[in-house]
């Protein structure tokens, strides 16, 4: 047996650099697929359709909870957010690691449906240079963003429920992190017993 993608989970208070680390880890992982989840929120400047999320009415989203489509969904900020079955089996096929960048809640049933899972929580390296990188990011009103800052108090506490913990204060620091709790399980005697056999006959 090669290597089989596992499933990594990514949370963390908005604002913490989640999908700047994310971003930066693919460009240089090519054993990396993100996922792409399904929201209802207002498509941001710079976001595409398709690749950030896949963008849809409330209406249309309600329908796919009806009919069973999401592996998990939840509503952050006012807004629903989702897994689709279809894309992690889809993704899950292609051999790669999978990310998916969702939130505490939604970890959580991830680790419920696949055990084998891991769940990673992003903490900014402080609560006042969370609210600095939410005013420089922009991309949110000033009551988003004082929403934000009081969830991600509460946020912060389910930590603990997952299985590692990375501070984004130095990015390449936190990127180096986040790359060593990845590459390791590519490693283990498990996933390279058959090629090494190949390798050297035995
Ligand atoms: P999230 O996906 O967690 O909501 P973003 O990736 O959008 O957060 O990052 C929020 C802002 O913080 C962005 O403007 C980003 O450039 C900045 N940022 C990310 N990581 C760091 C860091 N280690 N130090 C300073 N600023 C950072
Ligand atoms: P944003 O609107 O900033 O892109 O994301 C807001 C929050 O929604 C983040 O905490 C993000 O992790 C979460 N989120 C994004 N996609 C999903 C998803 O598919 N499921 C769940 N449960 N949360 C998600």
């Amino acid at each position: 047996m090669g290597h089989t993608g596992k499933i990594y989970v990514i949370s963390a208070p908005s604002g913490t650099g989640k999908s700047t680390l994310v971003n930066a880890l693919c460009s240089v992982d090519q054993k990396v697929q993100l996922s792409i989840s399904h929201t209802t929120r207002a498509i941001r400047p710079g976001e595409i359709d398709g690749v950030n999320y896949f963008f849809v009415a409330t209406d249309k989203f309600e329908e796919m909870i009806k009919k069973k489509e999401f592996i998990e969904h939840a509503k952050v900020y006012d807004n629903y957010y989702g897994t689709n079955i279809n894309t992690i089996h889809k993704f899950l096929a292609s051999g790669k690691d999978i990310i998916l960048e969702i939130d505490w809640q939604g970890a959580l049933q991830i680790k419920n449906i696949f055990p084998e899972s891991v769940l990673i929580f992003i903490l900014p390296p402080s609560l006042d240079a969370l609210a600095e990188r939410l005013y420089k990011r922009n991309t949110d009103s000033r009551a988003v963003i004082q929403k934000r800052l009081s969830m991600a108090v509460e946020e912060i506490g389910h930590a603990p429920e997952f299985d590692y913990m990375i501070i984004n204060d130095s990015f390449e620091e936190a990127l180096l992190d986040l790359r060593s709790i990845m590459r390791a399980p590519r490693n283990t005697t498990q996933n390279m017993l058959e090629i090494v056999k190949q390798k050297f006959h035995f």
